[in-house]
């Protein structure tokens, strides 16, 4: 049942690996179905060892439809969101370091750079601290979401959710992008910021960009200047 479905998160499993936001076993990946069932990755299983038979196939209240494997340890959160989300199919959990550590330092972090505004859809909110396991991390999710693809669960890590594991995938990796440059800028100096209409502005580009969409409106792509500066 879902093989291919199966093999796909098993190599996204392995591109967080590759791109440096799981270590070993960490983190988890889950995929909707169109016929409602949920997919989780196994607990403790390293990516590059797992089959498509280590996955869990789970009805949308957390029934084990098919599998023998234990499936992640979080799973009553990720499902919290799957209940309460129907738009979201896709969701990624990572114990990624950059975007993790923004955490420690704030409860925003700012799409002062366009890379999070394509991304992620603008601003990624932090969410209170809540332990490994519990369904608060889904419930928090859920709460700190809003518009965004990704929230940081402080102290612990990151959950992005996409309508595709693509769309989860690209927003997790691009956001330990923008979590490094920020981090490095912010090691030595002041934070110069996009403001709310300038982030706003590079999320609806971000739209256009890609295949399968129409060009980027000119009306769009105007110079909106910063706060304080000239017009
Ligand atoms: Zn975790």
């Amino acid at each position: 049942m879902f093989e291919k479905e199966k093999l796909e998160i098993i190599k996204a499993g392995m591109k967080l690996d590759r791109y440096g936001l799981v270590s070993l076993a960490g983190g988890n990946l889950s995929l909707r179905m169109p016929s409602g069932e949920i997919l989780v990755t196994p607990s403790g299983m390293i990516y590059e060892e797992m089959v498509a038979d280590d996955m869990v196939v789970m009805s949308l209240d957390g029934k084990v439809i098919e599998g023998t494997r234990k499936p992640s340890s979080d799973t009553e959160g990720i499902l919290y969101v799957f209940q309460h989300r129907p738009d979201i199919n896709a969701v990624i959990h990572t114990h990624q370091p950059y975007a993790t550590a923004i955490s420690l330092l704030q409860d925003e972090f700012r799409a002062d750079l366009t890379t999070l505004g394509n991304a992620c859809r603008g601003n990624v909110r932090c969410t209170p601290y809540s332990s490994p396991g519990s369904v608060e991390m889904g419930m928090d999710t859920v709460k700190y979401l809003g518009d965004s693809l990704a929230v940081i669960l402080s102290h612990h890590g990151v959950m992005t959710v996409g309508d595709s594991l693509k769309q989860a995938l690209n927003a997790a990796v691009y956001l330990e992008e923008c979590a490094r440059g920020y981090l490095a800028a912010r090691a030595v100096g002041e934070i110069r910021h996009l403001n709310d209409e300038q982030i706003k502005q590079t999320v609806e580009i971000y739209k256009y960009v890609g295949q399968g969409h129409g060009a980027i409106p000119h009306e769009l792509l105007g110079r909106i200047p910063g706060d304080g500066e000239k017009q």
